[in-house]
């Protein structure tokens, strides 16, 4: 922030049920999601939202609360609701990558001593004073940014040097095609679930990849149930949550079983919309 009042400051409860952040720390939530998964990706910064969302303007500086604790601020950019909801999902908030800061957790004690409105943690989104903001910042401590390859981005996807991201899910990739994942393509003859094609190398041989719907990562379990064969273009489409799945539209082979909830966490976690969704 620099020294100028922020036009507004809220607090937005977090949800610890988030197939995202179930069962993680405080402290693995600021490194998994707000230093490595929101600033990433071709649709970085963006927040998806349930039911009621956060009515607020460009410029608002939100306060992540999770865990009972404030782990995370990030100055809001805007905020799109879908025309349809997508399952739960009504909309994203899109932060600046380039605002997202992690620090030591602050605890409601701290917070109800700079806006003493504030006597507990809830679901309440707070509007708090802005002007008392720069008394908060000055308090925190340990404060983290993500990295410089992570900001600014997504304006730059067509630059010939490949972002962080695309490099390390390269490697990710190669690293996870794992005996499952094997099986898996032989079942399908090498060709992709989504166009059916296989990839044909010198030596004749078919290639594909195998693809986590839900990422070793992030606790996905390696097994055929949540393993698709793919061809290396729609594997970075997924990958990069360019597509949504359909169960029904994906190729199928004998002996192989794909999880519908492995299908629905692409689709909820993954997938970031249609690159022509509205602005
Ligand atoms: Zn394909």
């Amino acid at each position: 922030m620099p020294d100028d009042v922020a036009p507004a400051v809220r607090i937005l409860p977090m949800d610890l049920n988030e197939e995202e952040f179930r069962g993680k720390s405080a402290e693995q939530v600021q490194t998994d999601f707000f230093l490595r998964d929101l600033p990433s990706g071709p649709r970085s910064g963006r927040y998806a939202f349930k039911k009621a969302g956060l009515a607020a303007r460009g410029g608002t500086v939100v306060l992540f609360q999770y865990d009972n604790r404030i782990i995370a601020s990030a100055a809001l950019d805007r905020v799109e609701r879908l025309k349809r909801p997508k399952g739960e999902y009504h909309g994203n908030l899109y932060f600046k990558v380039e605002s997202i800061r992690v620090f030591e957790p602050v605890g409601v004690d701290r917070v109800n001593e700079i806006w003493p409105i504030v006597k507990r943690f809830n679901r309440a989104k707070w509007r708090l004073d802005p002007s008392r903001y720069p008394e908060f910042e000055r308090g925190l401590a340990g404060i983290q940014q993500p990295p410089a390859a992570a900001t600014g981005r997504s304006q730059a996807l067509d630059l010939d040097a490949p972002p962080a991201d695309r490099v390390q899910a390269t490697v990710t990739r190669i690293v996870r095609d794992t005996l499952r994942a094997n099986r898996v393509k032989q079942l399908h003859k090498y060709k992709c679930q989504i166009c059916g094609i296989s990839i044909m190398l010198a030596d004749g041989s078919p290639y594909a990849e195998g693809h986590h719907l839900q990422p070793l990562g992030r606790d996905g379990p390696d097994v055929a149930e949540n393993i698709i064969c793919l061809c290396p273009n729609h594997h970075a489409a997924c990958d990069f949550g360019a597509m949504r799945l359909s169960l029904d539209e994906l190729r199928a082979a004998d002996g192989h079983l794909i999880g519908k909830r492995y299908i629905d966490y692409h689709n909820r976690v993954i997938y970031r919309g249609s690159a022509h969704a509205e602005p």
